[in-house]
């Protein structure tokens, strides 16, 4: 079933974790213990990120440092199907336009298809963390918007090959990200929702957000993409707080705001068990404002670890 069809269908708020694939080398099983203890708050799918490869420095035995390419979280697409098989539910794995031309999506979106995985959510992709810019891949695409518009020409049945005779049209259900404190690259916020509404002209069904650990952010956001006439649904997303570095880490990585309270409350702590403790309460105050409000899901960046999220929707579901 789509995203968008179990929001239509849903008349309650539900629940929805999204999962990293494991680095290389662990076994799935980490996945597993992470989401089985979730599956009993019925969350009605689960999203897989989808991880380009980096640039590392490794040292040589000459002592120099060389630049050297490699993908540390491989395994998106069989991982979406391996979660589809063991817990007979919808999987959404992400597609990214860093490290992708244009053939090599269309070959991953054949592979989706035939796999009978048709939720999407269409991301850029990370900024290089040594260079802190998103370059694009050679062929491939510099915004989402635009591996969008390839997913949807599917839906329409043209794919790159226009000599195809009789293309099967896939079925894709595209969602989109969206940022309640803007994203960090754009100029203002006026912007960053003017390429929000591209997306979603260009078939989005849904809107995931970036996590915000003030409500009011999203409440603002919210009213200005409807100002603006976007109108498909937004889901919230929320990620709790569980080690002191966070304070620096979360702003710094995801350009998002630590609300004065929550850092006093966070600077006291004498341990990381209080901040993830802390972490947990206050997520759990965020969910519960943003249920009475009204938002069709929540959307729990999980990172790999549950314990806490679980305590979360424990109190809250
Ligand atoms: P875009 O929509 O392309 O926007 C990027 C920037 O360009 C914005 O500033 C936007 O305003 C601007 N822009 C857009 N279109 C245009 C245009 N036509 N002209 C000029 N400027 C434009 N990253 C991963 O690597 N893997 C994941 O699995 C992943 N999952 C995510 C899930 C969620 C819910 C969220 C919120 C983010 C996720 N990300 C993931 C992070 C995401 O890739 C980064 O935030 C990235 O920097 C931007 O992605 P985007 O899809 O919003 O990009």
């Amino acid at each position: 079933m789509k995203v968008a069809d179990h929001i239509a269908a849903s008349n309650s708020t539900f629940v929805s974790f999204e999962i990293l694939p494991p680095t290389k080398g662990s076994s799935i099983q980490t996945i597993f213990e992470a989401l089985d203890p979730l599956m009993e708050f019925n969350p009605p799918y689960i999203n897989i990120t989808y991880h380009q490869p980096e640039v590392v420095l490794k040292q040589r035995t000459d002592g120099l440092l060389e630049p050297r390419v490699v993908r540390k979280r491989p395994g998106t697409v069989a991982i979406s199907a391996a979660l589809q098989n063991r817990y007979k539910i919808d999987v959404v794995p992400h597609l990214i336009c860093g490290g992708f031309s244009r053939e090599e999506t269309e070959d991953a979106l054949i592979d989706l298809n035939y796999l009978g995985i048709h939720n999407l959510l269409i991301v850029r992709g990370d900024a290089d963390s040594l260079t802190g810019r998103f370059s694009t891949t050679k062929d491939g695409y510099q915004y989402a918007v635009d591996l969008l518009k390839q997913v949807i020409s599917m839906n329409h049945g043209k794919y790159l090959d226009e000599d195809i005779q009789r293309p099967e049209p896939t079925s894709f259900s595209p969602g989109v990200a969206g940022y309640p404190e803007k994203h960090a690259e754009s100029p203002n916020m006026e912007s960053d929702l003017r390429h929000l509404k591209e997306k979603v002209d260009a078939g989005a069904e849904y809107i995931v957000t970036q996590m915000f650990f003030d409500n009011q952010k999203f409440f603002d956001f919210e009213k200005a993409c409807r100002n603006i006439g976007i109108m498909v649904p937004i889901i919230p997303g929320i990620k709790p707080l569980s080690i002191k570095k966070h304070l620096n880490l979360l702003p710094q990585s995801f350009k998002v705001d630590i609300p004065v309270e929550l850092d006093r409350e966070v600077e006291a702590c004498t341990d990381n068990l209080q901040v993830r403790e802390l972490g947990i309460q206050w997520a759990i105050q965020q969910s519960k404002e943003l249920i009475a409000a009204g938002v069709p899901g929540i959307h729990y960046f999980t990172m790999g670890r549950s314990d806490n999220i679980r305590k979360i929707v424990e109190s809250v579901f």
